[in-house]
């Protein structure tokens, strides 16, 4: 038995089939690119962020198929295709988002290899690629775009205690939670999204928010999204439910059965429960973490291709592209760059970019970088 390592050689490897990842896939498909020169790589199943929500969590972004009047479906990541029209709703659980992004693989013929974890990156020196290891795999690949995400990075170092709470991302169901009064850290879009379902099972919830005052902000994913803003307001008249919007969590400790959350000024609150953590995720770019330079407020620097500008052929892809002042968090967002890395790949390996035009006119292409700044709305 010969002990040689076997390796695969490609041209492009993406890692991660999330939204990000696929909208990349899709788009070389559309330029041609040959199966054998692509590989995505995902550690789960095609959409395991979405699979891993808790059952009753749904997107804030409300999809309608609108496409066919160059209103492209908020949450697509091809011009051609809608969510909506395949579930039949705006706003989609994580399961139903997982079985349109597998559609998707269906439809554009994207290979995946799923349960498939990159380890490890090697670069083989300028001009001459990567070498990366995934389990058994070692693939040689001259472009690399990572699309890692950030929902399987929750934050947990936010503050003291952090460890001792329960994390939104890790709850299954909230109706499989105990009866009780539970305390929420964060009221942004994932800790309205708690409040709101523990309320729904019959609890009662203290929300912790620091950041009560509205933000000078057009930027519809800087403020609470109309689809929260709305549950929250709901949930204002409901019983039990107190809202502190100007206390910012500096401690959590143990405390005989309970647990004790303070504020920085001094304020505190009991919880019979593990306080729910909505303080979002970490930016984390596993094995490729050391091929970035950061920013100041931890982002990644990125090229105006999206590409590191410590090392060529490496792209980012998804939430954690920040181009100051444009923090490319949604996909509505992020959609409109799946252009930037592919359009260096196609430079090399004489693809088509034709397509261009297509998702331009989807709004699927984002060149203007600081495009909410000026946004206003008047009424
Ligand atoms: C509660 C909540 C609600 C949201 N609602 C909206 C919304 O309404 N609208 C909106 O636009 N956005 C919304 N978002 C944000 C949106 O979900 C994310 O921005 C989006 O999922 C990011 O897509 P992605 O492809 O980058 O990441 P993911 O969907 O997380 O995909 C990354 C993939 O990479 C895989 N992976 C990671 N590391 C490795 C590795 N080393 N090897 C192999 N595979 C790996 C993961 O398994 C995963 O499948 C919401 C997020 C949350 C948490």
């Amino acid at each position: 038995m010969s002990n040689e390592k076997q390796i695969t050689k490609t041209e492009v490897v993406i890692v991660g089939a999330g939204p990000a990842g696929l909208g990349c896939a899709a788009l070389l498909k559309q330029m041609g690119i040959e199966d054998q020169e692509l590989i995505v790589l995902e550690r789960g199943e095609v959409g395991e962020s979405f699979l891993r929500w808790p059952k009753d969590m749904r997107l804030i972004t409300p999809s309608f198929p609108s496409n066919g009047y160059h209103q492209t479906d908020l949450n697509a990541i091809t011009p051609d295709t809608s969510p909506a029209f395949n579930a039949g709703k705006e706003h989609l659980s994580g399961e139903e988002y997982a079985k349109y992004l597998s559609m998707v693989v269906n439809h554009y013929k994207i290979q995946v290899t799923t349960h498939t974890e990159l380890e490890t990156v090697i670069s083989r020196g300028p001009g001459k690629g990567f070498e990366l290891v995934a389990g058994d795999f070692t693939i040689h690949c001259k472009f690399l775009i990572w699309a890692g995400g950030e929902f399987q990075s929750p934050n947990t170092t936010g503050f003291t205690g952090a460890d001792l709470c329960t994390h939104n991302s890790m709850v299954k169901e909230w109706k499989t939670l105990e009866k009780g009064r539970y305390v929420v850290i964060g009221g942004y879009e994932s800790g309205v999204d708690a409040a709101f379902n523990l309320v729904n099972n019959g609890n009662e919830v203290t929300l912790l928010d620091l950041n009560g005052e509205e933000q000078d902000t057009f930027d519809p994913s800087r403020v609470l999204s109309p689809y929260t803003a709305e549950r929250l307001s709901n949930m204002s008249n409901a019983e039990g439910v107190e809202y502190d919007d100007n206390f910012e969590v500096s401690n959590v400790f143990k405390q005989g059965d309970g647990y004790v959350v303070q504020s920085t000024d001094g304020k505190e609150v009991f919880s019979q429960y593990p306080p729910i953590n909505c303080t979002g995720f970490d930016i984390d770019l596993g094995p490729v973490t050391d091929f970035f330079v950061y920013q100041d407020n931890g982002y990644p620097w990125v090229s105006p291709f999206d590409e590191s500008t410590k090392i060529r052929n490496v792209f980012l892809a998804g939430p954690r592209l920040y181009h100051d002042p444009t923090l490319l968090c949604f996909i509505y967002k992020f959609r409109g760059r799946f252009a930037a890395p592919c359009a260096v790949i196609a430079g090399e390996l004489e693809l088509d970019t034709s397509i261009f035009k297509h998702y331009q006119q989807a709004g699927m292409l984002l060149q203007e970088l600081d495009c909410c700044k000026e946004q206003e709305c008047f009424c």
